[in-house]
């Protein structure tokens, strides 16, 4: 196992260097090469496997390939969102995504409950990269237009079967619902995909996956590769 062979870009090969990840996890071997070929991932994995790192780093790659933030796109909203049940989480997976975005020159602003809402809008529409959320305030946010997600085409939902329990499906829906759905890849797996166009990609994280994830999965996730580990 090494990171050579995770495809990742010299510029993320040397952020992960830097980050002292000396080998990756089991989930990171799996989830990243796919990642970056922008395939959907449900990923059954706990936390301590890696599995922020699975899906922070092809996110960043994303980003990488896209014009950075200017006064052009800013308002239009982030590149990519993060969703997280509780803020602690949110907390934890923004200290390990500026571990790395932080040499690539990548912005990451975290929208929780908590703190002031006119102040996350605010940081948004400033221009960032990444936003970090729990859904509720995410939603609110939105409903209020401090934010907007026309730009935003990679969308991870960390432990999913969580944010069901605590009842922010629709919170969830409703910020999924706020993305392009133009992007979405055809839903018939067979139909040929345009190499120039680029598609929504989606990442569901979660320990078990009772009927509730399952449906938020065949709605917004188009043919995903289950990671196992
Ligand atoms: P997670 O499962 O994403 O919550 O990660 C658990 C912990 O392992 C975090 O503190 C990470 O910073 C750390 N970690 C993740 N991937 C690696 C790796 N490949 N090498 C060393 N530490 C890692």
């Amino acid at each position: 196992r090494s990171w050579v062979e995770s495809k990742l870009s010299s510029e993320l090969l040397k952020a992960v260097e830097r980050a002292g990840y000396k080998t990756p996890s089991p989930i990171q071997m799996a989830a990243i090469p796919l990642g970056l070929q922008q395939r959907d991932v449900i990923g059954i994995a706990e936390t301590g496997s890696g599995k922020t790192a699975a899906f922070v780093l092809p996110m960043l790659t994303y980003i990488t390939r896209l014009p950075p933030m200017s006064e052009e796109n800013e308002a239009e909203g982030p590149y990519a969102v993060v969703m997280a049940p509780t803020r602690e989480l949110a907390q934890q997976i923004e200290d390990e995504t500026v571990k790395f975005a932080h040499y690539l020159g990548i912005k990451v602003v975290s929208i929780v409950g908590g703190q002031s809402i006119e102040e996350q809008g605010f940081k948004i529409r400033q221009g960032c990269e990444v936003v970090i959320a729990t859904p509720g305030r995410l939603i609110d946010c939105l409903e209020r237009r401090y934010a907007v997600l026309n730009q935003c085409n990679y969308v991870v939902l960390d432990e999913a079967d969580r944010m069901i329990d605590m009842g922010f499906e629709p919170q969830v829906v409703g910020v999924l619902d706020a993305m392009p759905s133009s992007n979405l890849k055809p839903e018939n797996e067979d139909e040929e995909l345009d190499e120039k166009k680029i598609y929504r990609t989606t990442y569901m994280f979660s320990a078990t996956m009772p009927p509730a994830v399952e449906r938020l999965a065949r709605k917004y996730l188009r043919n995903p590769v289950v990671v196992t580990i």
